[in-house]
């Protein structure tokens, strides 16, 4: 595992994070690659919360092009202090992609609409209503990704895999939203078993909606995590969410 970052200096944290994400991506690359998968089709998003954002804007340097955060709060101060480190007028420009992986409620909708690219967490019809509302007036549609509880968890937030067609259906009359596939957080467990049904449920999912729901573009399985993301490349993830493997374990 990484070196805790905190016991390290800025410039030493700055090469042990440039050489982890190396060793993510060839990690990757490898699980992909094993299943007969371009290692172009799996999208890394290193996930920077709780990491202050020196160290944020170093990762950023060093390649990581999306970004994960799981509150908004933290993410309001963080967003705008990287893209100010990460102005350079001599450099080329560094512009990561901020995806918001945690739990939204529903009056930060507004907040999370302005500060992130992509919402992976939303788990309620209200959610997305209130994410459209605030998306409408933008520039742009906001990607957003139904979060699946596959293993019907209490702890955990998301919908229930049979709410689901009931969702996209919703889904599909908000028009400021691009819907774009389908996320799950494995349960904790070290049960190489377990993690691999949950994530061949999510897929099989994915599967028999894409067949029912033709319109949207059913583009992204968000699964896998530093302790899983090879099991998950394996059955079809195209966003691995990483944290731990390329920034050292959180206080
Ligand atoms: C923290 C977190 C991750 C990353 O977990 P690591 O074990 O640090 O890789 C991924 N997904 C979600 C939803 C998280 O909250």
């Amino acid at each position: 595992m990484a070196a805790d970052s905190a016991d390290v200096g800025v410039a030493t944290a700055y090469s042990t994070i440039a050489a982890n994400l190396q060793s993510v991506h060839e990690r990757i690359a490898v699980a992909a690659r094993a299943a007969g998968r371009d290692p172009a089709s799996v999208t890394l998003i290193a996930v920077s919360k709780t990491m202050g954002a020196t160290v944020v804007a170093e990762a950023a340097r060093a390649g990581a092009t999306a970004l994960g955060e799981n509150r908004v709060q933290e993410a309001e101060e963080k967003v705008p202090e990287v893209a100010r480190l990460l102005a350079d007028p001599g450099a080329p420009a560094v512009a990561p992609a901020w995806h918001l992986i945690g739990h939204l409620q529903t009056n930060k909708a507004r907040a999370a609409a302005r500060l992130f690219d992509v919402i992976h967490s939303v788990d309620s019809l209200r959610l997305a209503q209130a994410l459209a509302r605030q998306t409408a007036a933008g520039p742009r549609p906001l990607q957003v990704l139904l979060q699946v509880n596959v293993a019907g968890e209490a702890s955990k937030d998301g919908f229930a895999p049979d709410e689901l067609r009931r969702a996209v259906t919703a889904l599909a009359g908000l028009d400021s939203l691009a819907f774009g596939g389908l996320m799950t957080v494995a349960p904790l467990t070290d049960s190489q078993d377990a993690l691999m049904a949950v994530f061949q449920a999510l897929r099989q999912q994915f599967l028999e909606l894409a067949g029912v729901f033709p319109t949207p573009a059913w583009q992204h399985l968000s699964m896998g995590m530093s302790n899983d993301f090879e099991l998950a490349i394996a059955e079809g993830a195209t966003l691995v969410r990483i944290g731990r493997a390329i920034f050292g374990e959180r206080e």
